[in-house]
Order: C-alpha cells, then sequence, then structure tokens
C-alpha cells in the first residue's frame, strides 16, 4: 500500500512551496487509501527552532492535511542512525576515515588547481589487497558511505522521467560526523526505510541527493522507493518565491482573509492539472490527483488567480462561518460584534462583492461602529434638499415595518414626497449610515442595521 510523507526542516514557517509538497503527499496517499507520514527533519540544531516545528503543525491544520503517522522528530531516533551505521561498519559498506578537515581541504585545493573536480580521494576506503595508513592516534573518525565506484544509478522520476547519475561522480560521503551525530542525506535514508515509504514526493532541490540515498538504500538491502521530484514555484515576476513576493508563510494567508479550501484549490492547480479545472473540492481533487499531471517546469505564482479562487469560495461560504471570521477579524481591532446587527447578515450583505476575509471586515466594520462622515463627504452630499429629505425619511422610518419590502416603500414614498430621485436621497443616506457613499442596496442595509441604528445615525447627522 502507498505510504508517503512530508518531511519539512523546522527552520521557518510552512511556506508555500512546502505546503504544495505537503498537499501532493497528502493527496496521494489518499486518493490510493494509503498513509500520509509527518516527519520533522530536526537534526540541523543550529536552525532548527520549536517555533517552526508549532508553525508547520499550525500551517497543515489550517489546510486541513491530517497526517495518519507521526510527527516523528529525527532528534529523538538518533539511537537509530547509530545503530544503522555500526551495521554498515560491521558489513563493509561503511569505513572510518581519519583524514582531517584541513587534509581534506589541502587536497581539493590541489586538485583544484590541477583543474580536476575537487572530491575525497578515497585513501581510508578499504580495498581487498589495499593497504590502509594506521589510525593517527587521537583523531576521531568520520563515516564515510563506500559507494560503488562502477555503473550509474538511475531512477524513472514519475515527474521528470529518468535520471540518471555515474556512480564514479558520486564521493564516498560522509554518513557521520567526527562526533558521531549522523548527517541528512543519511537520516532520510534510514527513515525512508525504517517508515516503508513507497513514494517520495519532494522539491526538485533534492534531486542530487537521490543517487546517494538510492545507494545506500541498496547497501541496506531495502526497497527504493519511487521519487517524484516537484519543481519548484516562482513568484508572478518569474524569480525565486521570496519574502519579496508577499505572503510566503501560510499563515499569513489567513491573516491576509484566504480561505484555506482557496488556498487548497490554488495550490492543487500550481504545477498540476485536470484538463482545463480550475475550481474544485478538496475530495475532488483528491478523486483526481496523480503525479503523471504534474508539470516538470517550474510554476509560477499567480496572486490574481488566488484571489479570484478566494472570491468564489467566500462567495460559496456559509453566512453563519464568515459571521464568524468578521467576529474574529473585528476583535482584532478591538471592536466587539454582539448580534445586532447580525454578522450572517451583514456577510450575506457583501459576500458577493469582496475577494478576502479582510475586505468583508472591512465592509462589516461600519455596522458596528458607527463613523463620523469625513467633512469633505458632508460637504459634498448633506446640501439643504439632501437633509430635508433625511428628515423627512426619517419621520416615516420611525413609523415603518421593519421588513426589506415595507422599507423600500418607505423610500420611494420619501422620493414623492420629496420630488427628489432615488440616488440623491441613497447616497446621503449611505454617507449618513456607514460613513460611505456606496454600499449594497440600501433597502438592505437599512433592514440589517435595524431601526435603532438607524435612527440614531440619521439623528446624528440631522
Ligand atoms: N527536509 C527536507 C526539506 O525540508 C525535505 C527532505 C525530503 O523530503 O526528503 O527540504
Amino acid at each position: 500500500t502507498v505510504r508517503t510523507r512530508f518531511a519539512p526542516s523546522p527552520t521557518g514557517y510552512l511556506h508555500i512551496g512546502g505546503a504544495r509538497t505537503a498537499l501532493f503527499s497528502w493527496a496521494y496517499a489518499r486518493r490510493h487509501g494509503g498513509t500520509f507520514i509527518l516527519r520533522i527533519e530536526d537534526t540541523d540544531i543550529e536552525r532548527s527552532t520549536p517555533e517552526a516545528v508549532q508553525a508547520i503543525i499550525d500551517g497543515m491544520q489550517w489546510l486541513d492535511l491530517a497526517h495518519d503517522e507521526g510527527p516523528f522528530y529525527q532528534m529523538q531516533r538518533m539511537y537509530r542512525y547509530k545503530e544503522v551505521i555500526e551495521q554498515m561498519l560491521a558489513a563493509g559498506s561503511a569505513y572510518h576515515c581519519y583524514m582531517s578537515p584541513e587534509e581534506l581541504d589541502h587536497i581539493r585545493e590541489a586538485q583544484r588547481a590541477r583543474g580536476e573536480k575537487p572530491r575525497y580521494d578515497g585513501r581510508w576506503r578499504p580495498e581487498s589487497g589495499k593497504a590502509l595508513p594506521t589510525p593517527p592516534s587521537g583523531v576521531q573518525p568520520v563515516v564515510r558511505f563506500k559507494n560503488p565506484q562502477q555503473g550509474a544509478v538511475a531512477w524513472d522520476d514519475l515527474v521528470k522521467g529518468r535520471i540518471e547519475f555515474a556512480n564514479d561522480e558520486l564521493d564516498d560521503f560522509i554518513i557521520a560526523r567526527a562526533d558521531g551525530t549522523p548527517t541528512y542525506n543519511f537520516c532520510v535514508v534510514v527513515d525512508d526505510w525504517d517508515m516503508r515509504i513507497t513514494h517520495v514526493i519532494r522539491g526538485d532541490d533534492h534531486v542530487n541527493n537521490t543517487p546517494r540515498q538510492i545507494n545506500v538504500l541498496k547497501a541496506l538491502g531495502a526497497e527504493v522507493p519511487e521519487y517524484a521530484h516537484v519543481s519548484m514555484i516562482l513568484g508572478d515576476d518569474g524569480q525565486k518565491l521570496s519574502k519579496r513576493h508577499g505572503a510566503v508563510s501560510v499563515m499569513q494567508y489567513d491573516e491576509d482573509g484566504y480561505l484555506p479550501e482557496a488556498v487548497i484549490n490554488y495550490l492543487a492547480r500550481l504545477g498540476w492539472s485536470h484538463g482545463d479545472e480550475e475550481v474544485f473540492s478538496r475530495e475532488q481533487f483528491v478523486q483526481w490527483f496523480d503525479l503523471a499531471h504534474i508539470t516538470p517546469s517550474a510554476a509560477q505564482f499567480n496572486t490574481e488567480k488566488l484571489n479570484w479562487l478566494n472570491a468564489h469560495y467566500i462567495k460559496a461560504a456559509d453566512d453563519g462561518r464568515l459571521a464568524g471570521e468578521i467576529r474574529k477579524r473585528l476583535a482584532a481591532q478591538d471592536v466587539t460584534v454582539g448580534d445586532h446587527p447580525d454578522p450572517a447578515q451583514v456577510a450575506a450583505l457583501y459576500k458577493e462583492r469582496v475577494a478576502t476575509l479582510n475586505e468583508l471586515a472591512d465592509a462589516a466594520h461600519p455596522f458596528y461602529v458607527a463613523t463620523h462622515p469625513a467633512a469633505e463627504l458632508r460637504a459634498q452630499h448633506f446640501t439643504e434638499p439632501a437633509l430635508a429629505a433625511l428628515r423627512e425619511l426619517r419621520g416615516r422610518l420611525a413609523a415603518a415595518e421593519w421588513q426589506r419590502a415595507a422599507l423600500s416603500q418607505v423610500l420611494k414614498d420619501t422620493l414623492a414626497a420629496t420630488g427628489l430621485k432615488m440616488p440623491q436621497v441613497a447616497i446621503p443616506l449611505r454617507v449618513a449610515l456607514l460613513g460611505q457613499p456606496q454600499s449594497p442596496a440600501i433597502d438592505a442595509v437599512l433592514e440589517v442595521l435595524g431601526r435603532e441604528d438607524v435612527l440614531g445615525r440619521l439623528d446624528a447627522v440631522l
């Protein structure tokens, strides 16, 4: 059965590229009724932080990418890496190397000077019939993998096609440092083996690690998983995605007012396609997802498209859920949203007009905090005839039945009584009620705002 993993290094937040890799690994496992594993690759103790671990877990939770096993932490598996290193030393597929870093630098220097590719010269590599130097006393050796010297290592990458490396291009890489700690490439191998990973889906910045990892797996007698190396994501300017492009952390999208299902739909289409389909649910995505339709070329981020999808999902979202978002987002501005006006009704008024939840919260704001219209707006809109009409309207509203059709009739009656046209009354009314000349249908705004607030705000103007 299929077993995939997402293996982030906790050195920062969960970024968009990582989230997409996680999504693909998750979807592939779901598609095939398999298992999705979360593995935290925290062996870089200088750069790994608990905050970053939390940020990754939060980001995955927000995107609702639930793992079936884990999180496993590499730092908690040190005993296991050391155990495998001992096995390899005993089996002769790894060996101690006593060359000091200074010596190694020296050799590389000389190789460079001769125009050769710098590499370890194999001095401590045991071969039958070869005499090894005497280990210097007091030197802690590193452990190197005895990489095959003949032939090639190749795999059929599920995204990029066949990839091949000649073995003589690969050094005997270090699997344990002099202090005994295992190196990154080695931990990945042991984990993929122990966790019985069948499909490694990861960024193509790891393509160069793969031949080394495959060789170690083979030396261990392990089954080699399938590999799918996904291209990176570029910013909308075609440059490598970075902080310059605004939100690169997944949680920043939450903060900026994006719905997780919009981000999921967007990421799913970023480098993968199913015909011309653009809008689809998570469930639909899982049914369609395959590795064959991941594009081998880099995908380009497109904020406009994300906004378009977000607008779509906001429109489709339940009013009660949007009310919760209004509450949460206005609370962050110290605005308490009670039951009046009903935030679900406010959401219904605006959900077709906004691209983000922050725009929705901004639109809702004047319903909860009476904004005194700016002097400019007052001068422009509160002309004598407008004020007279608002006075007339106020009298009628005080006695009106508070229901949209009746309120619409009150407005028409006011027009008839004053001889003005709808915009001549509705625009000053909007300014008086919401502090701005635009809004959705004014009778709907009146209904949602409620009699008490409407009369109070009119009185403040009149
Ligand atoms: N820890 C690696 C990273 O964050 C991923 C390694 C892998 O997927 O094999 O880039």
